[in-house]
């Protein structure tokens, strides 16, 4: 996505931020309070900040990014739904308040890390040689924090104003369920303030030079089964036992498993679009000093698996399955549905963004993309879950997007990196989101007027 008079500028960046990399990385340490001068710099420092569970720090990045937006002119609200879990609210103001605005959301916390298994500690967002920058939260999803606020800072320096106001929000506690983050957020008078028409929220890296969208989630179930019987002697032959009521229902389980997979291994489906089904916990057994009781067979057993539900799924099937045949009453089995989150809009549609014609945010998407020079793969469903079902809940269009081409998937990996040149492509990808959304509002603007407007953003930069 980078054109061929563009490449020399990002070029020279990044061999200036390599010799910069040494006197940057001791000069942080001794110097906090001043702000970095470029945007890895700056993306370095956030990553710094351990926002990993069960003890996120949020209070210090919260005041970085605030002073970091306040420094380009933007509007700084920090809320707060429950105490110690801030929520930072930034605003661009748009000069036509009275047309919907656009949300850029990411989260503040990251899942933990093994710092014995990594090959460079997960906080010092050490930028090797070849220009990786390892750490936490690198690709999930700090990165796209400091893009949304470098294309920020660049369209401002091109006197560009937009005309629909651009809130960018960061929010906590994604990574346990966002219960008392984008929850609480979007049920807020402040969210519902903010008129939103169209939400990014993050995505995931593409391992090879096609942008990836996704337009969905699968939603997330724990089920949990429990099995009671008679207890016996370990030699007998009996019918109804826990154990084997459990193992019944494991290989039934099991079987749907497999007719999934089968559909994915057949290329019918993509993983992400089938219900999948993993056993993750088992629970039997009589407790001995040594181990476990060999001649008794217990009167209770358990087991747990983790459910994701594709949004095309029809949940009461689901259900009905569970407690007809995973685990039926006739065969002395109790189960426990934990739901993550929901399945369906205030509308009772599944939670799914248009990825067609009828949703005119799709094509301005697709039109940013194309105009900056980038490829975009089929649209996908989300193998696992992010904050854009609270987001598609009110019916709010909402795609997952993170600019990382030809990047490993390493979230919630040990070693996560992000490539610098990756992460300042991934800018120049944000420039044309305001720019197109502002043509987006009214239908039939030409390819033509697009592409002058990406040559004016061009010929003008570095002013
Ligand atoms: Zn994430």
């Amino acid at each position: 996505m980078v054109s061929a008079r563009h490449f020399p500028l990002l070029l020279s960046l990044t061999l200036l931020l390599l010799s910069l990399h040494l006197s940057l990385a001791t000069s942080s340490s001794q110097d906090s309070q001043q702000e970095p001068e470029t945007p890895i710099a700056r993306f370095q420092k956030y990553l710094r900040f351990n926002t990993a569970h069960p003890n996120p720090n949020y209070t210090a990045p919260v005041s970085f990014l605030t002073s970091l937006a306040q420094s380009l002119g933007l509007k700084t609200q920090t809320l707060e739904f429950t105490s110690n879990k801030p929520a930072l609210l930034i605003t661009w103001q748009g000069s036509n308040p009275s047309l919907p605005s656009l949300l850029f959301n990411s989260h503040l916390d990251s899942v933990p890390a093994e710092p014995s298994k990594w090959t460079h500690p997960p906080f010092s967002a050490t930028l090797t040689p070849e220009g990786k920058i390892f750490a936490r939260g690198a690709q999930d999803d700090k990165c796209i924090a400091i893009q949304y606020l470098e294309a920020i800072r660049n369209l401002k320096a091109r006197n560009f104003v937009p005309t629909r106001t651009l809130h960018i929000s960061f929010v906590p506690d994604e990574e346990i369920g966002g219960i008392d983050g984008a929850d609480k957020f979007v049920k807020s008078k402040e969210f519902k303030d903010l008129d939103v028409g169209f939400v990014l929220d993050e995505g995931q890296a593409s391992v090879n030079d096609e942008f990836r969208v996704f337009y969905a989630d699968r939603s997330p179930w724990n089920l949990i089964i429990k099995a009671k019987g008679v207890p016996g002697h370990g030699s007998r032959m009996y019918d109804n036992g826990a154990m084997e009521n459990l193992m019944d229902s494991i290989e039934v389980i099991n079987r749907f498993r497999d007719s999934q997979f089968d559909v994915v291994k057949a290329g019918k489906a993509a993983n992400s679009e089938v219900i999948s089904v993993n056993p993750v916990f088992l629970k039997a057994g009589i407790p001995s000093p040594t181990g476990f009781v060999m001649n008794m067979q217990p009167s209770e057993a358990e087991a747990g698996f983790d459910l994701r539900l594709p949004p095309t799924a029809d949940p009461d099937l689901v259900k009905k399955r569970i407690a007809e045949e995973w685990a039926p009453a006739v065969r002395n089995m109790t189960y426990e549905i934990i739901e993550k989150g929901p399945l369906r809009d205030y509308m009772g549609r599944p939670l799914m963004t248009a990825t067609d014609d009828s949703n005119p945010w799709w094509s301005v998407f697709k039109q940013a993309i194309a105009a900056a020079g980038g490829k975009l793969a089929k649209p996908e469903i989300l193998a696992s879950t992010t904050d854009a079902r609270f987001m598609r809940q009110l019916g709010i269009p909402t795609f997952g997007f993170s600019p990382m081409t030809n990047t490993p998937i390493l979230l919630h990996d040990h070693n996560e990196f992000l490539k610098d040149t990756i992460f300042l492509k991934g800018i120049e990808g944000y420039h044309l989101f305001p720019v197109q959304w502002e043509i987006g509002k009214e239908q039939g603007h030409s390819s033509d007027y697009i592409k002058r407007q990406w040559n004016f953003l061009q010929s003008s930069h570095g002013n």
